[in-house]
């Protein structure tokens, strides 16, 4: 079996994502880009995330074709491809349904730099994509398109994407996008959320460049890092 390490953190991630509360059901999915292969691993559609094998996880080129694997891949495998093909910065995808991103999504609004954990996602406004059905190709560019440079994006009526250099990045920013939109829906609840500048966010990210352990340690996977 090919890319055993690669199926093994879908599977790990995929029940992080789940017991964090991040996806309910099995919505959501998660992928990881093996550059030098052209091909990514994608878990498998409509299968619960403590029920998944690293058997069920698919491998596909990002033409939309099954490599290996005996399940019918994510019906987001497009949305996952259109980051691989534009974002060469980019090996790991992350998608949720989280409760309060979705709720901005549903409302159709950014999410703001009300937390300045924000600059996380590379940006101090994380943008909300026009709808479309999902696992369509129009969602994909719709997503794409709107995410730009960003790490972060809502898709309207729907969720949230993240992406990273590695699994652990992608899945730490999903759960950091899901802190600050709680802030934001909670200081709205109460009142008008102060939000941050543009020039304090660039400062934020700045300085996330030497946060936590050295860059080596976080590059394996490790966290401790923005
Ligand atoms: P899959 O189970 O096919 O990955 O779909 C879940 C989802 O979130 C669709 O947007
Ligand atoms: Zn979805």
């Amino acid at each position: 079996m090919r890319f055993l390490k690669e199926r093994e953190q879908i599977v790990e991630y995929g029940k992080k994502m789940s017991a964090a509360g991040l996806s309910k059901g099995t919505s959501g999915n998660l992928s990881i880009y093996i550059p030098s292969e052209g091909l990514m691993v994608i878990s498998p559609s409509g299968v619960g995330y403590f029920e998944t094998t690293p058997e069920d996880v698919v491998v596909m080129d990002l033409e939309g074709n099954v490599v290996e694997g005996n399940c019918k891949p994510s019906s987001e495998f497009g949305l996952h491809s259109a980051f691989y093909k534009n974002r060469s910065d980019v090996q790991a995808v992350v998608h949720t349904h989280s409760t309060y991103c979705t709720t901005f999504a549903c409302l159709r609004k950014p999410i703001s730099a009300v937390h300045y954990v924000i600059a996380s996602a590379a940006t101090d406004e994380v943008q909300c994509s026009d709808y479309a059905t999902f696992g369509t190709e129009e969602l994909a560019e719709n997503v794409i398109g709107t995410c730009g440079k960003a790490n972060a994006v809502l898709l309207a009526n729907h969720g949230l994407v993240t992406c990273g250099v590695n699994m652990a990045k992608a899945f730490g920013l999903a759960s950091n996008m899901e802190f600050v939109a709680e802030m934001q829906w909670r200081t709205l609840s109460v009142g008008t959320p102060v939000v941050l500048p543009e020039d304090e966010i660039a400062n934020v990210m700045e300085r996330f460049k030497s946060y936590g352990q050295p860059k080596k340690v976080q590059e394996a996977g490790a966290p401790g890092g923005y």
